[in-house]
């Protein structure tokens, strides 16, 4: 049985106060699905999240982190860091991260094995552009970076490791992949981790979808066979949207 993950992506939104107002909207709510749920704040307030819902069923993750443990890295947050406040998570791989941060397969190896090293869990992102979707090469795509950036690992680290699919063309645009598209990617992903690794990693590895996802889309996108659940960006900045994807399981 695979673990269903629904996941609030907060990017560079909300200050100090706002994180404590959503947290405290956040705990008003109620959980009437099985889904791990997790929130993503910014570097500045993780280490209040997770002071603040230490005995909550929400998991404080961070967006991202440095390869390397400590050093001369000015701006950088390390996995230790990380784990020193209690966040045991973290996104590696956005598609923000990878256009506006330069991060390439290349470096997100490095940012994958610094996390596992660290006994970290990495919700590892990927996903195609609209070009490729539109030449038709958008599985080969997303064979490629899951390829180029995981498939140096041993199969037992896979616990660790949940994959999101998010199509670039979808993200923050309103836009959402049909739920038949999300499922044959997913499928199509879940197939790429069977050929290499077997049935036994591939049936068991969380894939999520994310792009747009609302409580009016989450019903039938998460009623697919190979969608896990979400990663989620905007609606994730209201507490009730937000539990209403958590509760559409
Ligand atoms: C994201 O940034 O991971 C995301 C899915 O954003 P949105 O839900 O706003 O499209």
């Amino acid at each position: 049985m695979r673990a269903q993950i629904v996941a609030g992506n907060w990017k560079m939104n909300n200050d100090l106060a706002q994180t404590e107002t959503l947290i405290a909207n956040l705990k008003k709510q109620e959980q009437t699905s099985n889904a791990e749920v997790m929130i993503a704040p910014t570097f500045t307030n993780l280490h209040k999240a997770s002071e603040v819902l230490s005995e909550d069923n929400i998991e404080v993750i961070a967006q991202n982190m440095h390869f390397a443990s400590n050093g001369a890295y000015t701006g950088e947050i390390s996995a230790s860091m990380l784990k020193s406040i209690g966040v045991n998570t973290v996104i590696l791989g956005h598609s923000e991260r990878r256009a506006y941060f330069n991060e390439t397969d290349e470096l997100l190896v490095q940012k994958v094995d610094a996390a596992l090293k660290n006994g970290m869990r990495v919700i590892f992102c990927f996903g195609e552009e609209l070009n490729d979707r539109k030449s038709g090469n958008h599985e080969g795509v997303v064979e490629g970076q899951i390829k180029n950036a995981l498939f140096h690992l041993e199969a037992d680290v896979y616990k660790n490791i949940v994959l999101a699919y998010e199509p670039v063309w979808a993200i923050g645009t309103g836009e959402t992949a049909s739920p038949e598209q999300a499922q044959d990617m997913h499928k199509f992903i879940r197939k790429t981790l069977a050929d290499n690794y077997g049935d036994s990693v591939a049936d068991t590895v969380s894939i999520l979808y994310g792009g747009s996802v609302k409580p009016t889309n989450a019903k039938e996108i998460f009623s697919k066979p190979d969608v896990d659940g979400g990663l989620i960006g905007g609606a994730a900045l209201n507490a009730e949207d937000f539990f209403a994807i958590v509760n559409a399981f």
